[in-house]
């Protein structure tokens, strides 16, 4: 790390290596059988035609009517998430850069960057080094592809003005800085789980955090200094360890970044830069032992996807590793996305006093961990229970 102070907790126990973003399932499962693409990635991994054609089928009925999802259902999902790929157009979440350069004290320009965020709908803000072991190697899942799967459904070609990376393209972000925002998502829609109303509410997350991550980025070049916005139909980076390094949080069982606030109940973006800016420690917040002693979201999780052994080491790192594969299926089986994980983690809770006293003691007095997980049973139920959904979506003829 670029600092001597506090240091991340995940355990960094080999050589860290970069994720090439063709290996993630949100771009196998848009390999179109017989592409070139598709050709080139399953020559290298044969063992996976199999699988990815089952998440490309099970995948792609997410947002879509059928299996008791009405057409009103599926256009809950498209209304949020189909313009989140307007955000995404290469000249949106990079772009020029002024051509005079506005000099300020980092420390200063971090503040202004942060109550600028926070004005623009962040619910938290901090400011890391850009590691570049969190880069992704290639390219995998671009906006766009001529001839190729788009984004879903209403995007079918490639614009003109598209000059973005292709699939399998070396991905080279030499920022310094990386400035990551969280966003809450309305946990009484998560808690609806894999309903549409919950997708309703990722999506409306996401295009909100992507919309603010531009206009942060936007803001930075035109103050002379380059900026890049990474959000979730145009990442460069891995955001979740990003985030962890600038000290939003630290990641958890359950493969989310757990927040002292909102707990796994976020959407994060970044903005990486190379404004000279003042740094945020890493925290320790005390989930690493929270989580050895909790599994709730594994208990929980309908397919088995989230571990309930031990960390392993994934590319350099040891941590909890999800089975995205698992996780992808189920959403296909559902037809929306879970987010059980996110909605019983004991952390996601509503922003009451009460439970940021609690919340402060799971943090301070590890040997209270225990017994705050047996009342978090207790009072929420140790088992997933979906909450209805909002009253407005019962309404049965729309009045004037
Ligand atoms: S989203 Fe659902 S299926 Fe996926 S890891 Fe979380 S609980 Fe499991
Ligand atoms: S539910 Fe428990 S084990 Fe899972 S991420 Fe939250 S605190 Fe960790």
């Amino acid at each position: 790390m670029n600092h001597d102070g506090p240091q991340p907790t995940y355990e960094i126990v080999d050589e860290l290596s970069r994720f090439d973003e063709r290996d993630t399932v949100f771009s196998r499962e848009r390999l179109e059988p017989g592409s070139p693409q598709e050709q080139a990635y399953h020559s290298l991994h044969p063992e996976l035609v199999e699988i990815d054609r089952r998440i490309a089928t099970f995948i792609r009925q997410v947002g879509q009517p059928g299996d008791g999802i009405t057409q009103e259902d599926a256009a809950l999902f498209n209304a949020t998430f189909d313009p989140i790929a307007g955000l995404a157009l290469p000249d949106v979440v990079d772009g020029e850069v002024a051509p005079t350069q506005v000099q300020a004290d980092p420390a200063r320009m971090s503040a202004r960057i942060k109550a600028l965020a926070r004005y623009l709908g962040a619910d938290d803000v901090r400011i890391g080094p850009l590691n570049p072991a969190w880069v992704y190697s290639h390219r995998g899942t671009p906006p766009f592809f001529a001839g190729y799967q788009p984004n879903p459904p209403h995007y079918s070609g490639l614009p003109k003005t598209y000059r973005d990376l292709q699939w399998g393209d070396p991905i080279e972000i030499p920022h310094r800085y990386a400035i990551a925002m969280a966003f809450a998502q309305d946990l009484n829609l998560i808690r609806t789980g894999g309903t549409p109303f919950s997708d309703l509410e990722i999506g409306r997350v996401y295009a909100f955090s992507a919309l603010v991550a531009t206009q942060i980025a936007t803001y930075i070049r035109s103050l002379g200094w380059p900026a890049r916005a990474h959000h979730m139909r145009n990442y460069g980076v891995l955001v979740v360890p990003v985030a962890v390094d600038a000290g939003l949080g630290e990641l958890g069982r359950c493969g989310y970044l757990i927040h002292p606030r909102l707990g796994a109940n976020l959407r994060l973006v970044c903005v990486t830069t190379d404004l000279p800016l003042q740094l945020d420690p890493p925290v320790d917040l005390g989930i690493q032992d929270f989580c050895n002693k909790c599994l709730k979201c594994a208990h929980n999780c309908p397919s088995g996807a989230i571990p309930k052994g031990d960390k392993v080491v994934v590319r350099g790192v040891r941590k909890w590793q999800i089975d995205p594969v698992k996780c992808l299926l189920y959403w296909g089986h559902l037809r929306s996305a879970c987010a059980i994980c996110q909605s019983i983690c004991p952390w996601s809770k509503p922003l009451t006093w009460p439970h940021r006293l609690v919340a402060q003691i799971a943090m301070h007095v590890p040997p209270a961990r225990r017994f705050l997980i047996w009342a978090d049973d207790v009072v929420y139920g140790a088992r997933f229970k979906p909450a209805p959904p909002p009253a407005w979506s019962r309404q049965d003829q729309i009045q004037i």
